[in-house]
């Protein structure tokens, strides 16, 4: 088709031959903290990036001005640098954009796609009640659309402050191919009447600011949870207005709780600060919020997220609803525990030590740190679950269980307990003292005392840890006879 400007043919414009570099926002209004569901998002946008060496950037959405906080702010960048989660531009502030979003909204009414409405809060509400009553779907019935001069100047002489309302021509239908939902189509009849995108006030609202950021950042991909679905059209109706082409849209589904509701506060956490606390490690966190709608097509379900970004595609995101599975993530987080190394774990767990009450300070020296770090790593699936089980080793004096005071009580275990001591105090061990070394002392014991060893074992637990569960016996009595307790444990129960 030599009619064309690229001649293959006339469905072809300059913009389909340019290289387009993806471009991705994460929007988050800062009315409340990081939520997990705002880091999936945040997930999906870094993955599509970085899969295509596209930009990433950060919007902060802070125009409502009631609602906003720059404490929730600082929440959200914080949560983000915690996950890893990194932005190529912004934050950006629509705070700061106040007058562009002016400039566009008197360029709608200039242009006659916008008009101000002067209809009352009370005017609203009658016309809701009179459309509930009449059994039909609340809307906005275009009223002010057609004002005269005078009508409005009446009004204005009342002091009514007016809105501005985008005009929806109706009915038309509005669709877009979604790229994790398909084709989408929307009546504007649906859309709720002529939309508001000022208030009297002069500050602009979500879809107009949106469409706005959206064209002057250039964002060829809007990646964002599947509750702005309802958005969308009237998004693509201001991008027409505005003489630009709608980038295109991805909505993911959304998180629910293992019941199928919206996952709340009830369910154990919703920001990702509470995650942290919670003890999981951001790369267990980011692989996990990955995986909810997402698997990488060679099914491996651990991986990191620049793995992951090398085969992210939005044909693998699954359509249904996420199910939020505590024990799956409790599982990958104790995944990336074991493969922390010793001095990575011990940076990691340091935080949670110290916030029981730990005294870093007063250890033998760095390694005996990550011995320890090592010994409770085995066994938890969680940060926070490693000062309860280490507590034995940092705290002085011992605090004991029921059960390990009825054990102590058993006949012959103080005995036992006394000889343990003895042939402890006089052996000549190995430094820096194995557990190995010790066993052979335990079975020495054993003989001695003629006790079988699981009941000495069981009975040295108790002495040393002050409870009949913990993390490996040989290894802590090595801990702590490193430390310099393990005799005077075994004398304080005698
Ligand atoms: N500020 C909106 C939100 O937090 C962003 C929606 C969007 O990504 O367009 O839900």
């Amino acid at each position: 088709d030599k009619g064309s400007p690229c001649g293959l043919g006339s469905g072809c414009s300059v913009r389909e031959l340019l290289p387009v570099s993806v471009r991705v926002r994460l929007a988050p209004s800062p009315t409340g903290n990081l939520h997990i569901g705002t880091a999936r998002t945040a997930v999906f946008n870094w993955l599509y990036a970085r899969r295509h060496g596209g930009q990433f950037i950060l919007r902060i959405e802070d125009t409502d001005r009631e609602r906003s906080s720059p404490r929730y702010t600082r929440n959200i960048l914080a949560g983000l640098a915690w996950l890893g989660l990194d932005w190529d531009e912004g934050p950006i502030y629509q705070s700061n954009r106040i007058a562009r979003y002016q400039a566009v909204v008197q360029q709608l009414l200039d242009q006659g796609l916008a008009y101000r409405c002067y209809v009352s809060e009370a005017e609203l509400e009658a016309m809701r009640a009179a459309q509930k009553a009449a059994g039909k779907a609340p809307r906005y019935d275009n009223r002010h659309r057609f004002l005269t001069e005078e009508q409005r100047r009446a009004y204005e002489a009342e002091g009514r402050q007016p809105v501005i309302r985008f005009k929806i021509e109706e009915p038309l239908e509005v669709s877009w191919v979604d790229l994790i939902r398909g084709p989408i189509t929307w009546n504007t009849q649906d859309l709720g009447g002529d939309m508001v995108i000022a208030r009297a006030d002069g500050y602009p609202l979500y879809n107009l600011a949106v469409v706005v950021d959206d064209i002057d950042m250039g964002i060829t991909h809007v990646i964002r949870g599947e509750d702005h679905i309802g958005n969308t059209p009237k998004q693509i109706l201001l991008y027409r207005a505005l003489g630009h082409e709608p980038p295109q849209f991805a909505h993911s589904p959304l998180i629910l709780n293992p019941e199928g509701k919206k996952l709340s506060k009830r369910d154990g956490a919703t920001s990702v600060a509470e995650f942290q606390q919670m003890g999981f490690l951001p790369e267990a966190l980011k692989n996990y919020l990955a995986l909810l709608s997402w698997s990488p097509p060679d099914g491996e379900e651990i991986f990191s997220l620049e793995k992951a970004a090398t085969m992210f595609d939005f044909d693998r995101v699954n359509r249904a609803a996420a199910r939020f599975d505590w024990d799956k993530l409790n599982w990958i987080n104790s995944q990336y525990i074991k493969q922390l190394s010793p001095a990575e774990l011990v940076e990691r767990l340091t935080p949670f030590w110290q916030a029981a009450g730990f005294d870093l300070g007063s250890v033998p020296d760095p390694t005996w740190l990550e011995d320890v770090a090592r010994l409770v790593a085995e066994g938890i699936d969680r940060l926070t679950e490693a000062p309860p089980l280490s507590r034995f080793l940092f705290q002085e004096p011992l605090s004991y269980s029921l059960p390990a005071l009825e054990q102590l009580r058993l006949p012959g275990v103080a005995e036992a307990m006394a000889a343990m001591a003895a042939t402890l105090a006089a052996a000549e061990l190995p430094q820096p003292v194995s557990a190995d070394s010790l066993k052979l002392l335990v079975e020495e014991v054993a003989k001695s005392q003629g006790m079988k060893k699981g009941l000495l074992l069981k009975s040295l637990r108790a002495a040393l840890t002050g409870d009949l569960q913990g993390p490996d016996l040989m290894a802590s009595f090595a801990l702590l006879q490193r430390r310099g307790w393990a005799l005077g444990r075994l004398e304080a129960v005698q």
